[in-house]
């Protein structure tokens, strides 16, 4: 029980000790119980909150990953190209972007199955996520077996050799889809830059759309870039 007790000793007189006391006494159980309560009752709240935090991270994580390779989905993608964009041309920065298809994919599904074709859609992911700056580079996965990367302060002559050391990683490393079975596989890539024509991110993905179909036309396993210096 919890009692506030208040008094003094009132017959007190010189260096003599008084005999007499008078206070008063006040039940505080009750008080003190509920502020025990409280206190439960906000730590459980505390631990809700902190719950709730997690939850909303995870569910953002979820909202912005292609569930198969774990890097960004197409709407991420797209989002921070946007973004990206706005911010490179209202400070007069560079900005280039990337398209990347794997070739021939079809035939990886058709001959040793979709799950090895998983693989290898997750291994080219896997490349391009390590071959990119962490946190400054967006990779996402935009199609089947299609990537877009989007890499800010970036111009054309570094974009088109970071697009050529990525076509190379993904030739040299052939992919386990099987404890016995790999596969090699390439890819194509097309290469954009932010030049004053460009109106919109869109326009910067027509461009790279337009050089992968190039590098497709011209073979596939290259790179290229825009008609003028490709
Ligand atoms: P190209 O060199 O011209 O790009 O030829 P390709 O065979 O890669 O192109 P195509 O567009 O004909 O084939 C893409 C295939 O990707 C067709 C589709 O079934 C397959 N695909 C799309 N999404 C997935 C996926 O999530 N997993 C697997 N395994 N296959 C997928
Ligand atoms: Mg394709
Ligand atoms: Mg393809």
């Amino acid at each position: 029980m919890w009692y506030a007790n208040y008094g003094k000793i009132v017959d007190r007189e010189g260096d003599e000790p008084g005999h007499r006391f008078t206070g008063v006494s006040f039940n505080l159980d009750i008080k003190k119980r509920q502020e025990a309560e409280l206190k439960a009752l906000n730590e459980k709240l505390r631990k809700q909150n902190a719950l709730l935090e997690r939850m909303n991270a995870e569910l953002h994580a979820l909202s912005i990953s292609d569930s198969l390779t774990g890097i960004y989905n197409r709407r991420h993608l797209l989002q921070t190209g946007e973004d990206e964009f706005m911010r490179a041309r209202r400070l007069k920065h560079e900005l280039a972007l990337l398209l990347i298809d794997i070739d021939w994919f079809k035939r990886v599904n058709d001959t040793l199955g979709h799950v090895a074709g998983d693989h290898v859609i997750c291994a080219v992911a896997d490349c391009c996520s390590r071959g990119t700056r962490a946190h400054v580079d967006t990779v996402g996965r935009i199609g089947g077996e299609e990537f877009a990367i989007v890499l800010p302060e970036v111009g054309l002559a570094q974009a088109l050799d970071l697009a050529d050391r990525l076509r190379r990683d993904v030739a040299a490393q052939p992919v386990a889809v099987s404890s016995k079975e790999t596969v090699s596989v390439t890819i194509s890539t097309g290469v954009a830059t932010l030049s004053p024509e460009c109106e919109s991110f869109h326009d910067l993905m027509v461009r790279s759309d337009r050089a992968l179909y190039r590098a497709k036309d011209t073979g596939r396993n290259r790179v290229c870039g825009p008609v003028s210096s490709s």
